[in-house]
């Protein structure tokens, strides 16, 4: 919704028909033309625009505004008299105006239909296309090889060498595109990993597959899908030994019957005698992903080599971009300075968790807080001592605060909080906690001792707060109270939960 309304389309044509009302008016009374004709020659076209381009709420909105203007005309033209029978056309104006709407809004559905059905038809038949092509391969090479081998080898093998080796191309391509689709339709690594391995054991013809993510701060190899979800394979491959470690410093893919008659990977080996089939590093350029670790794969045939090849590429390419996505999308919900949630997301999450609590009967409380007289402390000791304060305030928080808290920073130095499963008492009593806490902590800033207290103002849902604004009110007046009478103190629906400031 409010990002229709933000669409620069919908604020021009708003613009052009609120622009065109009052020159539909005085052309009308120029021209002597019956009510309701100006503005539907004027408006149509616009509304006509705005149905075939703008997103469906816009373009009512400004059909609706054209159908005002029409109306508008009969009270504002300067040459109509009472009773003038014309006071017909500008209803049926607005009614044409509707209709060529209506009839735009019904074509466009139709039309949507109609594409959404073509492109379901369309991955249908490539996946048939995929299915069909991956079935037969090993018959239709093995027979292809029998009845054409001499006509094969006398001709394709001289001018094409995959040919012998039994590459099937339009598997391969096949293969690709599906897997390139489907990886490019994953976001978050959650939802990836199970895709990846269940490509690549359609495609490599594998019994198993287990892809583990590489943790370049710890070096550590982590299994990228939590145990009852993964392939049953005894393997695991150890960063500083074996064939893992071989491969993760070469990055380079080993098969084990390459390496039974490599000199030097054969001695790996002997290290590492469960080496599974394949070990294939997953790289974006210099920088190692994972492994992807296959087993009971055809290791003869030359296109499993090949295809692990490029597999292990798109993969690693398809994993490192959702570790991205998810990078952006955590870095864009957070404060900079503090690493809680930022405002934005908090009132997110908040809309969410009151949804949530009102539809299991939970209960919920929210904890404002803000810092006192913090603008004379910046005045005082500067506005990096400032920040390095509001980090400590949001490291008391993280402390303070139960795991399962929301915790965000709501503005300058205002902090908030939403606990959930948590009586209102406790949550004064949590409000308590942080108070004391920052009071008695005092933080140390280039050689200077520095102390700030903050007021706290708590609210729950339901009492008498029943929206996520309303919560937010509610607290921010317990806030106010809470610096009204002194600051340094906790104000909430308990009355003599305020307490005094200690001196
Ligand atoms: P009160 O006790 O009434 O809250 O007094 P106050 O001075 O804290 O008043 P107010 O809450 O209006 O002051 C907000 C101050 O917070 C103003 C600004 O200097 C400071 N501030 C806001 N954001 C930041 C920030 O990111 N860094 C620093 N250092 N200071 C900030
Ligand atoms: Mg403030
Ligand atoms: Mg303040």
């Amino acid at each position: 919704m409010r990002n229709y309304y933000t669409a620069i389309q919908f604020w021009s044509y708003s613009l052009l028909v609120v622009c065109l009302c009052p020159l539909s008016v005085i052309l009308g009374s120029h021209m002597g033309w019956p009510l309701g004709v100006t503005p539907l020659l004027l408006l149509a076209p616009v509304v006509v625009l705005a149905a075939i381009s703008s997103p469906r709420i816009c373009y009512w909105t400004i059909t609706a505004l054209a159908v005002g203007s029409c109306f508008a005309e009969i009270f504002f033209r300067t040459d109509t008299s009472e009773g003038n029978p014309a006071y017909l056309l500008s209803i049926m104006s607005a009614a044409v105006i509707i209709g060529l709407t209506l009839l735009i809004d019904v074509y466009i559905e139709k039309l949507n239909g109609k594409l959404s059905q073509v492109s379901t038809q369309n991955d249908e038949l490539v996946r048939q296309l995929y299915e069909s092509q991956k079935e037969p391969t090993p018959d239709f090479q093995k027979t292809v090889s029998q009845r054409d081998s001499n006509e094969l080898q006398q001709n394709d093998s001289a001018e094409n060498p995959e040919a012998e080796m039994g590459v099937n191309y339009p598997l391969l391509l096949l293969t690709l595109q599906d897997i390139g689709r489907r990886i490019s339709t994953n976001q978050s690594n959650e939802s990836l990993i199970p895709t990846v391995v269940s490509t690549a054991k359609a495609s490599l013809q594998c019994e198993y597959c287990q892809v583990y993510l590489w943790d370049s701060k710890t070096r550590a190899l982590k299994n990228a899908l939590p145990a009852r979800s993964r392939d049953k394979l005894d393997y695991r491959p150890v960063h500083n030994s074996g064939v893992a470690a071989w491969v993760i410093e070469n990055r380079q893919i080993v098969m084990r019957n390459d390496a039974e008659q490599d000199y030097q990977l054969k001695r790996i080996l002997e290290e590492d005698p469960h080496m599974p089939d394949a070990i294939a590093p997953l790289t974006v350029g210099s920088e190692l992903i994972g492994l992807m670790i296959i087993d009971k794969v055809d290791v003869e045939s030359p296109t499993t080599g090949r295809l692990l090849y490029i597999l292990s590429n798109i993969y690693a390419l398809g994993i490192k971009n959702s570790q991205l996505f998810k990078r952006i999308e955590e870095m864009a919900s957070r404060d900079g300075l503090t690493g809680l949630y930022n405002h934005a997301t908090f009132q997110e999450k908040l809309q969410e968790m009151v949804k949530s609590a009102n539809n299991q009967s939970t209960s919920l409380s929210l904890v404002m807080s803000d810092i006192d007289h913090f603008k004379s402390f910046n005045d005082t000791y500067g506005h990096q001592a400032g920040d390095f304060v509001l980090k400590e305030v949001a490291r008391i928080w993280n402390t303070v605060m139960p795991e399962n808290a929301i915790l965000a920073r709501y503005g300058g130095e205002e902090f908030i909080g939403v606990l959930v499963d948590h009586e209102y008492s406790q949550a004064m009593q949590i409000a308590e906690d942080l108070r004391e806490t920052l009071e008695n902590c005092p933080m140390l800033f280039e050689g200077q001792q520095l102390q700030v207290t903050a007021s706290f103002g708590v609210t729950e849902l339901n009492h008498p707060a029943s929206t996520t604004n309303e919560l937010v009110k509610v607290a921010d007046e317990y806030l106010y109270k809470a610096k009204e009478s002194g600051r340094n103190q906790v104000a909430g629906l308990v009355p003599n939960s305020a307490r005094k400031p200690s001196t």
